[in-house]
């Protein structure tokens, strides 16, 4: 099967009242298998809520959410779905369960009743996968909020999922902790074809994406390679978004009469279109 997701007219409200605003309007998103998927948009626009439809947290109203071929509204098949997707939350103290490493890591596999010299081999290896392995026998709360999001991030590699669901996992994070997590996931996409996605208000993580969608209310409104949608910074603006920083620089750039380049993403990108007006 090609895509793990399959988002189908899903509509969700909180409130039962008739005509209140819907957090997701008519919502339609295929997720491949292996892609790395980066979500925006500003706050409010329903990206929490999408991603809590993804693990079946939330059932639509309307419409379907299929993961790993499975209905999320399907009730007897709940643990298979939460196996098959996992969910990175925001805060990283309110993720770990265990007062040791390994144990917290161990949580997940203990629950889908997986026998235990199996869960011993998973808990080492999703900890080397997270590069904690050092730290199995610490006390969680000692670590920094990076490490504790890789330990969180071990925990749902140790129930062998499909695919990672980060919602603002970053956002409480030190640029440090972010870099870590950054590259925790996006080792996990490419050397274990976990597929990954990644809600972030930071723009220079979205570009790291194979594809960048963008939500404004409860809708999807722009979709494609982080390039494409980067380049269309007048309309970012409009949705109170940022753009990465040197994409910004590139149109302010380009406003100020320089022949560069609307489209720079990175750094390096930067450096190579300047180094042309030598
Ligand atoms: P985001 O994650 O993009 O900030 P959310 O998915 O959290 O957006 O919110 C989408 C909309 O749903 C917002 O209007 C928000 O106020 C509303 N909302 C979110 N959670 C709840 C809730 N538990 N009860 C009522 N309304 C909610
Ligand atoms: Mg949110």
């Amino acid at each position: 099967m090609d895509n793990i997701i399959q988002v189908k007219d899903v509509v969700y409200e909180y409130s039962q009242e008739e005509n209140s605003l819907k957090a997701l309007d008519n919502v339609n998103l295929d997720i491949k298998k292996g892609e790395f998927v980066a979500i925006i948009g500003h706050n409010g626009s329903g990206k929490s809520t999408l991603a809590k439809h993804l693990n079946a947290i939330l059932k639509p109203k309307h419409g379907n959410v299929i993961v790993a071929g499975i209905n999320t509204k399907d009730e007897d098949k709940l643990w298979q779905i939460r196996q098959s997707a996992g969910m990175i939350f925001q805060n990283p103290d309110n993720q770990i369960v265990a007062t040791v490493v390994e144990e917290d890591v161990a949580f997940g596999p203990e629950n889908l009743g997986i026998d235990p010299e199996e869960i011993k081999i998973r808990v080492e290896n999703s900890l080397k996968a997270v590069d904690m392995y050092e730290f199995r026998n610490k006390a969680p709360h000692l670590l920094s909020g990076g490490q504790k999001q890789r330990v969180a991030i071990a925990g749902i590699i140790a129930m062998k999922p499909d695919c990672i669901i980060l919602d603002e996992a970053t956002a409480m994070l030190d640029p440090s902790g972010r870099k870590e997590v950054m590259e925790t996931i996006t080792k996990l996409n490419k050397e274990e074809k976990i597929t990954i996605i990644h809600i972030t208000h930071f723009m220079e993580e979205a570009v790291e994406a194979d594809k960048v969608i963008v939500m404004e209310n409860g809708r999807i409104v722009m979709h494609g390679k982080p390039r494409e949608i980067f380049v269309q910074v007048d309309k970012l603006k409009k949705l109170r978004l940022d753009v990465p920083s040197m994409t910004e620089l590139a149109y302010e750039l380009k406003k100020s009469g320089l022949n560069i380049d609307k489209d720079i993403l990175t750094v390096d990108e930067m450096v190579i279109n300047l180094c042309q007006y030598q």
